[in-house]
C-alpha cells in the first residue's frame, strides 16, 4: 500500500494564514514586523533561499531588508554589520545565511546576533533554552517538522524516532524537539555501526543527511512515519532514471529540465511507510513558515505586545 503523503505546502500556507492575521493586529497596534536577512557572496542555494524568505516576508506584509556584502568580508566587518542591526530598533529579526567563506569566523558572528532577534535559533541562549525546553526561538527546519508531524495528527509521546544527521541546524534539534515532546529518541551519524537496523527500530525515521535517496526501503519497518528533511540536485541522467524508474512524470520533469530535486530518501519508500513528506513540497515550505512565526514572535516579545487576539493553531513548539 502507498504511504499517505504528507503536504508540507499546505500546511505551511495554513499557518501563513494564521499568522496574516496577527501581523495585521499588530500592524493595528503600530508594530511592523522587520527582518533582515544577511547574504555574503554569490553562493546560488544561498540566493534562491534568501529570494525566497524575503517573498515570504513581503506576502504577509512585513518589513524585509537584504544586505549583501562581498564574498571577501572580514569577520570584524560582517561583525560591524551585525552589530548595526542589533541596535537598529525596527528590525526585530536578524538572519545570517550559511554557509559562510572560509575566512569567516561563522561561530563569532551567529554568537554576535541579538538573541532577541535570533529567528535561526542559533545563538548558544536560544541554543541552551532548547535544551532546558525552555522558552525561546527554536531553529525553522526542526520547527517545522513538529508542526507537520502535529498538524497530521502524528502521535509523537512514546513512539520510537530515528533522526539520522546530527547537524546543529537540524538533526540535533529536532532530536531534542522530539525528545520533549516524549518520544523514544536515537540520533543517528556518518559513524554509526548497521545504520539500515538502526532505522528499522523506528516508528518516526527522520532524514537529515544531505546524501540524496540513500534511505531506501530496508531502512524502513512498514507503516512508519518517514520525514525527508534532505534536499539535494541531481544532474546525472543515469541517477534521475534509476531513481524515478517507476515515476514517469518526475523522469520527463528531470529530462526537461535537466536536473532535480530529491530528499534523502528513495521514492520507492513510499511502497513501505504509512506516511512520507514529499521532496519538494515537504519540509521546505515548512521552514519558511517557521521563520516568519519566528519574526512575529520575537516582534512580539521585543516589543512588548499582548498575546495575539486570534492564536495560530501553533501546536508543536510553543
Ligand atoms: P550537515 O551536512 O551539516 O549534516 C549531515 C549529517 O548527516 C551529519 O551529522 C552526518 O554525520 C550525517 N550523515 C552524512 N552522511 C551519512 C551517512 N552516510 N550515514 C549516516 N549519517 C550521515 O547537513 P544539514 O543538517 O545542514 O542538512 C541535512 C540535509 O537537510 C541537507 O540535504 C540539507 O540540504 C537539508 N536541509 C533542508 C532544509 C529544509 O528547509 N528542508 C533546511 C536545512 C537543511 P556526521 O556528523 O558523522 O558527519
Amino acid at each position: 500500500m502507498a504511504a499517505h503523503i504528507l503536504n508540507g505546502t499546505e500546511i505551511g500556507q495554513q499557518i501563513r494564514d494564521e499568522l496574516r492575521q496577527q501581523i495585521q493586529e499588530l500592524k493595528q497596534a503600530g508594530v511592523t514586523p522587520g527582518l533582515a536577512a544577511v547574504l555574503v557572496g554569490d553562493n546560488p542555494a544561498s540566493q534562491i533561499y534568501v529570494r525566497n524568505k524575503i517573498r515570504a516576508c513581503e506576502d504577509l506584509g512585513l518589513y524585509s531588508e537584504r544586505l549583501t556584502p562581498p564574498a571577501t568580508i572580514t569577520t570584524d566587518d560582517l561583525l560591524a554589520v551585525v552589530g548595526e542591526l542589533n541596535r537598529r530598533p525596527q528590525i526585530d529579526a536578524i538572519l545570517v545565511q550559511l554557509p559562510l567563506p572560509r575566512q569567516v569566523d561563522t561561530r563569532r558572528v551567529l554568537l554576535a546576533v541579538d538573541p532577541a532577534k535570533d529567528v535561526d535559533g542559533f545563538h548558544p541562549m536560544n541554543v541552551g533554552a532548547l535544551v532546558a525546553n525552555r522558552p525561546g526561538l527554536r531553529p525553522c527546519t526542526p520547527a517545522g517538522v513538529m508542526e507537520l508531524l502535529a498538524r497530521s495528527g502524528i502521535e509523537i509521546k512514546g513512539r520510537r524516532a530515528v533522526v539520522i544527521g546530527r547537524s546543529d541546524i537540524v538533526g540535533k534539534p529536532l532530536a531534542l524537539l522530539l525528545l520533549h515532546q516524549h518520544a523514544t529518541v536515537t540520533i543517528c551519524h556518518s559513524r554509526t555501526q548497521d545504520l539500515p537496523a538502526v532505522a528499522r527500530t523506528a516508528d518516526l525515521l527522520l532524514a537529515a543527511m544531505g546524501r540524496a535517496a540513500f534511505v531506501t526501503p530496508d531502512f524502513v519497518q512498514p507503516g512508519a512515519t518517514v520525514i525527508d528533511v534532505g534536499i539535494n540536485r541531481i544532474n546525472d541522467p543515469a541517477t534521475a532514471e534509476q531513481l524515478f524508474a517507476g515515476y514517469p512524470q518526475r523522469l520527463e520533469e528531470f529530462r526537461r529540465k535537466g536536473s532535480a530535486l530529491v530528499g534523502d530518501v528513495h521514492p520507492d519508500v513510499a511502497e513501505v511507510a504509512g506516511a512520507l513528506t514529499p521532496v519538494p513540497g515537504g519540509v521546505g515550505p515548512l521552514t519558511i513558515a517557521m521563520l516568519m512565526v519566528n519574526t512575529v514572535q520575537a516582534t512580539r516579545q521585543r516589543r512588548g505586545q499582548p498575546a495575539p487576539a486570534h492564536p495560530s493553531k501553533l501546536a508543536a513548539v510553543r
